[in-house]
């Protein structure tokens, strides 16, 4: 579980112990909590041994120790669920949320009707939106307006604005049941907005990890990120995982990472468009997850 680390290279706060102190440390250190806000794959740890977290990595901090520290837990299958259209809808409150900022940030009127956001990774949709009113960002930045995009978008959602999708809710216990299948997330949602819909809708608790839309330039890097992170994490290989998504972009992003893909008809396309693209299964909505299941542990490869 403790993988590569040892406490005392990763334990900065053990300093200044007794002899005994520190063997019953090493022996069975205390678990303190941890929260992760930033993405590195690595959110909502709840807690881990003290002696291998640094003080300033116990709130809100990310650290990179803490990062290696948690992910050893050996799984035989990953899945990688896309957001928008797969899990959830919210009626066009992530456009409002972003019209409002620029409004805010830039003084600009745009309703961004003719920018595509179905299947694209919020990067290249801001790109889009600079591009167009010939606007230049730092990466901080560009971290701040995600900041005041977030905020508008909290108070969308406040009543949450739109729903989860037929079955998402079965599907993901379904997944959570069976002990050796890890649930992701892969999406082109920054960090913030994954959150605050997740959230807005009760399921952001069922996802141990993600990768965002701020962590690549596009969806097929953020899926080849994101199978790193689980060959890393989980010990899998490319085929054990499975991307869940709603577009072309999604299937293409499995393939460019080597994973298998379900599409699911109830977002930014049709089932005979996702066919038409070559998922390796196309369901209408995840009330069909037996289905899914089925074709999933059958196609697990031997280890
Ligand atoms: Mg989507």
């Amino acid at each position: 579980m403790e993988g590569r680390l040892t406490g005392n290279d990763a334990a900065p706060g053990a300093a200044g112990r007794t002899t005994e102190e520190s063997t019953t440390s090493r022996a069975r250190p205390a678990r303190v909590p941890v929260t992760l806000r930033k993405s590195c794959g690595c959110a909502w740890l709840k807690c881990a041994p003290a002696n291998l977290v640094p003080a300033d990595a116990r709130e809100n901090t990310l650290h990179p120790l803490v990062c290696s520290f948690m992910v050893r837990e050996p799984a035989s299958l990953v899945w990688l669920f896309d957001i928008d259209g797969t899990l959830l809808l919210t009626k066009g409150a992530g456009r409002e949320a972003i019209s409002l900022a620029l409004r805010e940030r830039f003084g600009v009127d745009d309703d961004l009707r003719t920018i595509p956001f179905a299947g694209r990774t919020d990067t290249l949709i801001l790109g889009d939106i600079l591009e167009r009113h010939g606007v230049e960002l730092s990466s901080g930045e560009r971290e701040e307006f995600w900041q005041q995009t977030a905020a508008h978008m909290r108070r969308l959602m406040d009543p949450p604005r739109g729903a989860l999708l037929p079955g998402v809710t079965e599907m993901l216990e379904a997944v959570a049941s069976e002990p050796t299948w890890a649930r992701a997330l892969l999406t082109g949602n920054v960090t913030p907005m994954a959150h605050l819909k997740l959230d807005s809708f009760g399921i952001l608790g069922h996802f141990a990890w993600g990768t965002f839309g701020e962590e690549g330039p596009d969806r097929d890097s953020l899926a080849r990120l994101a199978v790193s992170r689980a060959a890393d994490r989980h010990g899998v290989t490319p085929e054990r995982c499975v991307v869940v998504g709603d577009t072309e972009w999604d299937i293409a992003c499995a393939r460019a990472a080597g994973a298998r893909c379900v599409a699911v008809a109830t977002g930014g396309c049709t089932r005979a468009e996702l066919e038409a693209h070559g998922a390796d299964l196309v369901v209408d909505t995840l009330t069909d997850r037996e289905r899914v299941l089925e074709w999933v542990r059958a196609g697990v490869p031997a280890r």
